[in-house]
């Protein structure tokens, strides 16, 4: 989560630029303030700006939020001060005051690591548990007692089942990332845990798009809640700068080993839509000398989280990874985000090039479009709703292995449905000209 002086730097006058704002005027408490010092945070982000004070006077929040906002923050932050002042009103010592439900493990750590880093100095006590690994050390810890829980929705009913965990006492229910909950096919779960809360609590549900059923979730969970948008729903950071290159199938390994071969990239998130496709694209990359490593569901948490620290400390790269897997990178820096397929839910888009441009940082990503993809596309393009720039390549430059990459704006066969085209910027008009590698 700490990161270096550069990316905090850039960070703050970016922030400074947008307001004047500072963590001081949100009325949180000195051992908050000095938390949020030690991380290097001097300016809160839009959406805490927003959300902290909401919290803090004990409202329900409704908030849409871009991926990679500050979003977590934005509720750890007020709900440890929330807790710490409280501490004499909790029922019983060993009561689970907090439920943040979040989708994936990896999200579920990220939030964790975060109230780890933001309470230092409070005696908050916090635990995560997700599934996929053995549950002793995570009831170990339940049984010691824990004031904010952190879950995954299967570890959690799995263990509200076997009565290591009691959701009576709860007074603050975070739902994070309710979109993916639904595209996960958590929905249910997510309701059935909402029926063993108790009716007078405090509910924060986040999402960053707000699809009809999750309107529908948020509106049959949520009190008179306040609603915080940060940007209009389905938009992505505005710090990314986005751009399509139409590549057909077989051709998509040859740009891609040429491009990561040519340009000078601190960090590459590459997505694929599946796991034997993450695998076998880190077999490629590696065979043709860039070093790689994947992240899916198929590797074993412990794998997970050393592909992932390898990642963070640069030790590699490169980094191919499914969408589930990737919800929860939080990569601070992350240059690059590269779409080696189109997602064919709009939606997904959004999330994936939310993990660069965070938190203000600026970002890239490039999504590689075939012709039977280009439908998708189109799509994606409608939700974005601002003109994403065609990037032409030099085909002269690829290394020898590039058998064929569209090097023109749009080869024939993508003219036919071809939506906003008047809207539509060019990377380059120029036949010759790379603007990518
Ligand atoms: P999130 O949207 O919560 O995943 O946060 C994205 C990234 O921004 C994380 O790496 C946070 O540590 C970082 N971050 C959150 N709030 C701030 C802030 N006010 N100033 C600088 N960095 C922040």
């Amino acid at each position: 989560m700490r990161c270096n002086l550069t990316e905090h730097y850039t960070r703050s006058i970016i922030f400074f630029i947008f307001n004047f704002m500072t963590f001081n005027d949100l009325r949180l408490n000195p051992s908050l303030l000095k938390a949020l010092s030690e991380e290097g945070y001097t300016t809160p982000t839009p959406i805490q700006q927003k959300a902290i004070p909401l919290v803090l006077e004990r409202k329900d929040v409704l908030g849409c939020a871009q991926t990679g906002t500050g979003k977590t923050a934005a509720f750890a932050l007020p709900i440890i001060q929330i807790l710490d002042e409280t501490r004499d009103q909790a029922k019983s010592k060993k009561s689970i005051r907090t439920l943040i439900l979040t989708p994936t493990r990896e999200l579920a750590i990220q939030i964790d690591d975060n109230f780890k880093a933001y309470g230092r100095h409070t005696d908050i006590n916090h635990t995560v548990i997700f599934g996929g690994v053995k549950q002793q050390k995570q009831t170990n810890k339940l049984g010691r007692g824990t004031d904010v829980l952190i879950a995954t929705p299967g570890r959690l009913l799995d263990l509200i089942n076997q009565g290591f965990i009691n959701l009576n006492e709860i007074e603050i229910f975070v739902l994070d990332e309710a979109d993916r909950m639904l595209d996960m096919g958590f929905i249910n779960d997510v309701r059935k845990i909402v029926r063993m809360l108790p009716k007078q609590r405090q509910t924060l549900f986040f999402s960053a798009t707000m699809p009809e059923e999750i309107m529908s979730l948020a509106n049959s969970i949520l009190n008179n809640a306040v609603r915080v948008n940060v940007s209009r729903p389905s938009s992505s950071a505005p710090m990314i700068s986005q751009s399509v290159c139409y590549v057909e199938k077989q051709d998509k390994n040859s740009f891609l080993i040429t491009m990561l071969k040519t340009q000078d990239t601190k960090s590459t998130l590459i997505f694929t839509r599946t796991k034997h496709g993450a695998d076998k694209l880190v077999k490629m990359l590696v065979r043709n000398g860039v070093f790689a490593e994947a992240i899916h569901g198929n590797k074993s948490q412990n794998a997970r989280q050393q592909v992932l620290a390898n990642f963070k400390s640069g030790k590699s790269a490169v980094l191919v990874a499914t969408d589930i897997a990737a919800r929860g990178i939080d990569v601070d820096g992350l240059s690059q985000v590269i779409n080696l397929d189109i997602p064919n839910i709009s939606e997904t888009y959004i999330h994936r090039i939310g993990r660069t441009g965070r938190a203000g940082a600026v970002g890239k990503a490039l999504s590689l479009c075939s012709s039977d993809e280009y439908k998708d596309w189109v799509n994606i393009e409608k939700l974005v709703g601002t003109p994403i720039t065609v990037e032409t390549v030099n085909t002269q430059e690829f290394v020898p292995m590039v058998k064929e990459v569209f090097s023109d704006r749009r080869p024939a066969h993508f003219s036919k449905g071809r939506s906003n085209t008047g809207r539509r910027t060019f990377g380059s008009r120029n036949k010759n000209t790379s603007n990518i590698i």
